[in-house]
Parts: structure tokens; C-alpha cells; sequence
């Protein structure tokens, strides 16, 4: 590239400066859809175009998945637009598709497929997948690079059995979600579990201590990180071995966080670790060949549940900027004209957020003409808000040509509002996806064809073994696999030696001795294919040898079929991971998956009206918005009603809310409304209140009630039935044949040659013997009845 054009011309003057600003720190903050996202998205195209930085030395930060997709897309486009303007004299549109399609796939190779764009998560997940076999923690475990990462569900069905097996406490008393709730907030405080425990020395804290220090143990036992170590590991990783830090530091020379309102203290201490190498610096000369650039706006912080905290985003001067000349006009840019939304929405925007007392004021200046008022409808009950919305989509639909579904977003304070609007949304046909909730990865279905993949690629994840040994059924019962497991336990072996060991499951397993083996040998075969095949072959392997398909084939039900069709969109997703990635191993597309929460990215392209919550939709923008739910208890939250603290962040939350909306702009809220059971008397939310009249037009409530009782909001009960179990009743108690054998004692083995009986399992006729053999590497354990061994 040698000739460019000024594609820095779609900034304004501020973002421009800000963009152009090559080294040190800088801070751009800045009200909603003032183009914050645009400009650090330009600033790395200018990094490459401008300053040569190598794409291999920008690290950016941004708060989804999909928002980093978007980012990659823009650089390429940018990019393209470029290449074809400098060496055909043309705009990319004006190219034949095919060269188009040509310049592009040269852009991404050369610079796009270098630039680690992404979440917290995903990015430190990528690093620990070079360096963690370098870590070690205060207890000595390590990890191995091919780790599994436990996903909320994974995380809590962990804390469950800790609870219930191993404690052998009552889960409701001990709720597993809350339970893991607490851990999850001990972890990012830099709790230990025993410094959790001094903190909380009663019966309660000394319980959850005690889960945690056992859920750790299962973590590391499994070779797994939850979500919480993808961003602590790497903090403790850069504080113990310098040299890792050292590279790392060298390499990310320009760092880049969108959203940086809503950074915990972990993450900060990861940015600030990676800028400065864990040295003071500050000195003009410390910065002249790398930069720190973050924008946000500290009336969209809405994550303090999770432990952000914008006073850091009102430190980064101090922080970074200490030492350098001119503090405040070198590390700081304000942008203040608002290009999304219409001046209507803004104003009521700024108005709503001037009742915060704990803020910093801002100019917001509309670009865009004065548009509709504002929609304020009250519904009967939550049916009638629903239907609200859908009609009212719908004509917008089919009267503007410019709206198509994607153009519309419902937003509500908690995820169960969604399902009348997602019921009504399907009753009529029509397309919708919900962004970021629990869907497509955590269905059962999806998570079982996943645990077969983690199991290949990391057998030492017991978690996933044990969810599909008998997954489909082979006729391994509960008391067998509880006897691996046991076993297991006791000679502190991992679950996929035993379960390795035709020898070992032959003692243990009985009569599902052959359903075990059969298991294992699967997963070893898969195992010697992830080097010379293909994912997306691994996985149709997986999905025929494994008879999941064909059990889900068997059951012919509709709920089985509805299964197969999203097992089969996953074959797609791999397809796809494998046509968008250039690194493509089964790790990576494992990495993504468990990173990926939402599915809009596998049905990227067609058009359908999103649903989200309000925190999942910051950063994004809508022409159509309907904000639901507009009450108090719900938005304001109840629990913020009498603490001024978290009001002002359900306030932001609201803010957030009305300035993803670009034209138009509803509000609704209903009269009384069922939620998590109860039907319940709503009055309306106080923001609503203080928005200004002037900007509100009011829809009267529809006289016509309609009858809820037609519609069924029976969800049919999921039917998993329990394993069966096959092997025969393990409670024998003869005590005769036990007296024969003691540990300790030396055996001969007609196979395995000498060895020493460590443990002992069972009596009477149902006895084994753990033995280590002189010979083996690792314990085997045999069937004095059947095997042919004698005492010597
Ligand atoms: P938020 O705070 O919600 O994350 P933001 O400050 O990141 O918002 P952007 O999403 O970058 O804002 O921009 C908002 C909209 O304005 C986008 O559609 C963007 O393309 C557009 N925009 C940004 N800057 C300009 C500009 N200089 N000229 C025209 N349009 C712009
Ligand atoms: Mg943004």
C-alpha cells in the first residue's frame, strides 16, 4: 500500500485527534453513540496504515464476541477500501465481486488474522494456552495447555456434587448457584479459601470455604479454569515468572479497551501489567514506542455485580498519565457530538441521567434531526405488553421498506420477560434471536456432544467422562461408574487411567465391563485421529460411533428431533470455525465455543428482531427499540428500591437502554404482571417519571382484554430419564474371602509379574485388589477370584 486515501475523513475533529494520537495513554470519554467503538476501531487502522505498527503488536479489548467480530470486519473493510482505492484507482464496490472477494481474503491474511481483537476471556484464554504449563500455583498444581474451561453450568454441577456427595450437606440450605456465587466473588477479591474463611468465620463461611478449597481441587483435578481463572491465572502467571510477562509486554506494544467503565480490578491490573511490565514508568521516554488507549463512559457503567468499577476508568490520568507534561489535553479527548440517536431520544436520555448525583456532567450534542416523540404504552399484564410490541413491529415492518426485523430490539431488566414476547414472537412467525442469554451452547444436547470433544482432547476432564460414559445408554449403571470413580479416589488416580485399564474395568465394572471398555476404546481412537483429521471429521465421528445420533434417531419424538436439528447446527458451526480460522485444531473450536454465548453468530446474515437484556445490549444500536417492563421492582430493580447506590446504576442501566435506540423509541410498561409465579399489582417506574413530558406521546391502553386463559404456557418437562442400572447389587457383605487379603500383601500375576496389594475394594465375592506391579507405571486392579494371581 502505498497510496492511501484520507479514510480518516469519517472522524470528527476530536476523534481524529484521538485516532492520530500515536504514543503514551490516552483516555477518550464521551456519552452513548458519540462513536467511542468507531474510533478505537480506526486507531488500529491507522496503527497499521499510518505508523507500520505490525498487526502482531496491537492487543484490543472489547466487552462481546460479537463486537469483536464486528470490529475485524470493519479493519478488513477499511483495509480493502484502501488496496483497492491505491491500486486500481477505485472504490472496493466498483471491483468485479470476484476480485473483491480476492482482496479480502489477502487483507485478512496479511493483517487481520494477526490482530488479537477480543473479550477479556478470550484473549488471556489464548495466552494461557501458550504459557500455563509455565505456571504453578501456591499449592503446586499445574495445568497443561490442552485445559478444559467449565462454563457457569459445568462450574455449579461441580459445587452440587461437593455439596451433596462429598459434604453430604442439604443443597437447598447450600443453594449450588449461590454457593458458587460467593466462591466466584472470594476468587476475584484474591480470597483463598482460607482467607474467605477468616472473613467469614461462621458455620456458613466455614462451609463455603471448605466447597471452594474442594472445588479448586476438582478444577485442577480435571486439568480445568473456570471463567474466573481465565483472567486471575494470568494475573498470578505474569506476577510469578517475569520472563513470560516480559515477552508478552514486548509484544503488545498498543493496547486498546473499549468499554473501560466497566474493567474490574483484575482486569486493570492485566492491562496495567501488560503496559508497564510491572515497572513504574511514566517518563516520556518510557513510552515512545507503545500506548494505552481506552474509552468508555462512566454513566454506562452497569456491571458493579460483577466487580467494576468505573473510578478506575476516572483514574486512568493518574494512573498513566503521571509524570507527563500537560496531564489533562495529552491523555484525555471528550467527543460530544452523538451520531446515533434522534434528538428526542437524547434529550430525554441526558434528562433521565442528570438525576444521578454520582457523575461527571457531559455535552452531548444531537447531529441528527428532532424525530418521533417518545411511545409510552401501558399494558393490562404482560401478555398485553407483548402483544404490544409484536403488533407494533410488525406494521412498522410492513409499512417502512428501511425496516426489515433486524431493525428491532425488545431490552428488559431480566431474562424471564422474555418468554410472552418470545412465545407471541413465535405464535406469529416470526424471526428473533436472543443475544447473549442462555441458548444454543448450553443445551443439553450441544453440552453432551461438547463433553465427548473436551474428553478427547483433555481425558483428564472427569467432568466431561462421567457426562457421557453412559450417554447415549450402554448399559453402564450408576453403581459401576461409582465404583470407577471410588476407585479412582482412593488410588489418587485420575478417572481415565482406571477407566483405561481393560484389566482395572474388568475387576470393577461386571457385567457393564464391555459397555466401559467399548467407551474408552472409543475415545482413544478419537483421541489418535485429532493430529491427521479434520474437527468437523472428529465430530461426525463422534457424532455416528458414539450412536448419539442414532439414539436421538430412535426416540422420534419431537423433542428429539429438535435435538438432532441443533446437534446438526453444530456440525455447521464447526464447518464454519474451520472456513473463518486459520489455527483450526479442536482445542481452538472448543475455546470458541465455550466463549461463545450466544448463537447469533452461527445464523448471522438472516434478519430477526433481537431479544436481550439490558446489560447485554451496551455498546450496540437499533433503529426500532422497545423498552420493556418499565416498573418499579423491576426497573428500578427491587433490590435497588431502598439503597441510592445501585438506584443510580439501575438509572444507568435505563440510559443504556434508550441510547441503543437510533429512530424510534417505545416504552412500555403493564398494570400487573406474573413474574417467577405470583401475579402482582406494577405501578410504574420512577424513570418514566423523570423523563420530560414534552418528549412522551402516550398510547392508550387497548380496551379489547384478551383472554390469557387460551394460551398454554405449559413448557413440556424435559424427559431424561436416569441410567438404568445393570450391574448387579454391590451390598454383599460376606466377610470370609476378605480375611484372605490384607495391603501389603505380595501377589503373582501370570501377566503382570510381582507386585503389592495397595488397596482393597469390596468383600465376599464382590473383592478387588489394587496392586502395584513392579513392572507398571501405574496401579491395576484385579479380581483375586478370576484373575490368574496367588499370594507369595
Ligand atoms: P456507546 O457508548 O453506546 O458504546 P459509542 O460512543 O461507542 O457508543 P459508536 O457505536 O462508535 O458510539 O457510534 C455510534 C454511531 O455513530 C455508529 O452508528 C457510528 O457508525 C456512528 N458514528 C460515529 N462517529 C461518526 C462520525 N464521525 N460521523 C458519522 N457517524 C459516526
Ligand atoms: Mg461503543
Amino acid at each position: 500500500m502505498t497510496k492511501t486515501t484520507d479514510f480518516l475523513s469519517h472522524l470528527n475533529s476530536s476523534q481524529r485527534t484521538s485516532v492520530e494520537h500515536f504514543c503514551g495513554p490516552l483516555l477518550v470519554v464521551a456519552g452513548a453513540g458519540s462513536g467511542k467503538t468507531r474510533a478505537l476501531t480506526y486507531r488500529i487502522a491507522n496503527l497499521i496504515l499510518k505508523h507500520r505498527v505490525d498487526p502482531h503488536n496491537i492487543l484490543a479489548v472489547t466487552f462481546t464476541n460479537k463486537a469483536a467480530r464486528e470490529m475485524k470486519d470493519r479493519i478488513q473493510k477499511i483495509f480493502a477500501e484502501q488496496i483497492a482505492l491505491s491500486q486500481y484507482n477505485k472504490t472496493l464496490d466498483k471491483l468485479a465481486p470476484h476480485e473483491q472477494t480476492r482482496l479480502r481474503s489477502q487483507v485478512y491474511k496479511t493483517y487481520i488474522k494477526d490482530l488479537w481483537i477480543g473479550t477479556f476471556h478470550s484473549l488471556f484464554s489464548r495466552i494461557l494456552r501458550f504459557d500455563i504449563e509455565k505456571y504453578q500455583d501456591e499449592k503446586g498444581r499445574r495445568w497443561t495447555k490442552n485445559f478444559s474451561i467449565f462454563d457457569e453450568s459445568d462450574a455449579q454441577s461441580v459445587v452440587k456434587e461437593i455439596i451433596t456427595k462429598k459434604l453430604q450437606l442439604d443443597d437447598k440450605k447450600f443453594e449450588p448457584r449461590s454457593v458458587r456465587y460467593t466462591i466466584s466473588n472470594a476468587k476475584n477479591q484474591g480470597l483463598s479459601p482460607r482467607d474467605f474463611e477468616r472473613e467469614q468465620p461462621n458455620y456458613r463461611g466455614r462451609v463455603i470455604a471448605e466447597v471452594y478449597g474442594y472445588y479448586e481441587d476438582k478444577l485442577a483435578e480435571n486439568n480445568a479454569l473456570d471463567f474466573d481463572d481465565l483472567i486471575l491465572m494470568p494475573v498470578k502467571l505474569f506476577q510469578q515468572n517475569e520472563q513470560v510477562l516480559g515477552y508478552w509486554h514486548q509484544r503488545f506494544r498498543h493496547i486498546l479497551v473499549d468499554e473501560y467503565q466497566d474493567t474490574n480490578r483484575i482486569q486493570y491490573d492485566l492491562i496495567n501489567l501488560l503496559t508497564t511490565n510491572g515497572e513504574t514508568r511514566k517518563s516520556e521516554w518510557d513510552w515512545r514506542d507503545r500506548s494505552i488507549f481506552v474509552v468508555g463512559d462512566a454513566d454506562q457503567s452497569i456491571y458493579s455485580f460483577r466487580m467494576a468499577d468505573f473510578t478506575i476508568l476516572l483514574d486512568f490520568q493518574a494512573d498513566f498519565g503521571d509524570g507527563l507534561p500537560d496531564e489533562d489535553t495529552r491523555t484525555m479527548v471528550k467527543l460530544e457530538e452523538n451520531y446515533r440517536s434522534r434528538e428526542t431520544i437524547l434529550q430525554a436520555a441526558n434528562q433521565l441521567i442528570e438525576n444521578n448525583t454520582q457523575r461527571i456532567d457531559k455535552i452531548l450534542k444531537p447531529t441528527r434531526g428532532e424525530g418521533e416523540k417518545i411511545y409510552c404504552y401501558k399494558a393490562d399484564d404482560e401478555i398485553a405488553e407483548a402483544q404490544f410490541v409484536i403488533n407494533h413491529l410488525r406494521s412498522l415492518e410492513q409499512q417502512h421498506s428501511e425496516f426489515n426485523w433486524g431493525s428491532f430490539a425488545v431490552l428488559y431488566r431480566t431474562n424471564a420477560q422474555s418468554r410472552p414476547i418470545e412465545e407471541n414472537l413465535v405464535r406469529q412467525g416470526i424471526p428473533y434471536t436472543i443475544v447473549g442469554g442462555l441458548k444454543f451452547y448450553d443445551r443439553k444436547e450441544i453440552k453432551d456432544v461438547l463433553a465427548y470433544l473436551r474428553a478427547i482432547v483433555n481425558p483428564y476432564d472427569t467432568v466431561s467422562l462421567l457426562r457421557v460414559i453412559n450417554t447415549p445408554r450402554r448399559g453402564i449403571g450408576k453403581t459401576t461408574i461409582d465404583n470407577l470413580v471410588n476407585a479412582a479416589q482412593q488410588l489418587n488416580l485420575p478417572f481415565w487411567e482406571i477407566l483405561n485399564d481393560e484389566t482395572s474395568v474388568n475387576t470393577l465394572a461386571g457385567r457393564s465391563a464391555k459397555g466401559v471398555n467399548n467407551f474408552a476404546q472409543l475415545i482413544r481412537k478419537w483421541q489418535e485421529q485429532v493430529d491427521t483429521l479434520s474437527p468437523s471429521a472428529i465430530v461426525q465421528g463422534v457424532l455416528d460411533e458414539s450412536g448419539y445420533v442414532k439414539d436421538l434417531q430412535n426416540q422420534g419424538t419431537d423433542e428429539s428431533l429438535d435435538r438432532l436439528q441443533n446437534v446438526q447446527e453444530l456440525y455447521n458451526a464447526v464447518l464454519q470455525f474451520e472456513e473463518e480460522n486459520e489455527e483450526v485444531n479442536l482445542s481452538n473450536f472448543l475455546a470458541s465455543t465455550a466463549l461463545t454465548s450466544d448463537l447469533d453468530n452461527l445464523k448471522e446474515g438472516q434478519a430477526a428482531v433481537s431479544l436481550l437484556t439490558l446489560h447485554a445490549s451496551k455498546g450496540l444500536e437499533f433503529p426500532v427499540v422497545f423498552l420493556v417492563g418499565l416498573e418499579q421492582g423491576l426497573l428500578p430493580n427491587y433490590r435497588s428500591l431502598d439503597d441510592p447506590k445501585s438506584l443510580e446504576e439501575e438509572r444507568r442501566l435505563c440510559y443504556v437502554g434508550i441510547t441503543r435506540a437510533q429512530e424510534i423509541l417505545y416504552l412500555t410498561h403493564a398494570r400487573e404482571r406474573r413474574l417467577y409465579g405470583s401475579r402482582e399489582p406494577a405501578i410504574a417506574s420512577q424513570f418514566l417519571a423523570e423523563l420530560p413530558k414534552e418528549l412522551l406521546s402516550f398510547h392508550l391502553s387497548s380496551q379489547a382484554k384478551v383472554s390469557s386463559t387460551s394460551r398454554s404456557t405449559h413448557q413440556p418437562t424435559q424427559k431424561w430419564s436416569h441410567p438404568q442400572d445393570n450391574s448387579a447389587n454391590n451390598n454383599s457383605s460376606a466377610a470370609d474371602a476378605e480375611r484372605d487379603w490384607r495391603v501389603g500383601d505380595r501377589i503373582f500375576h501370570k501377566n503382570f509379574g510381582i507386585g503389592e496389594v495397595t488397596h482393597i475394594f469390596g468383600s465376599g465375592n464382590k473383592i478387588s485388589l489394587a496392586v502395584r506391579f513392579a513392572n507398571l507405571s501405574t496401579p491395576k486392579i484385579v479380581n483375586p477370584k478370576i484373575d490368574p494371581l496367588q499370594k507369595v
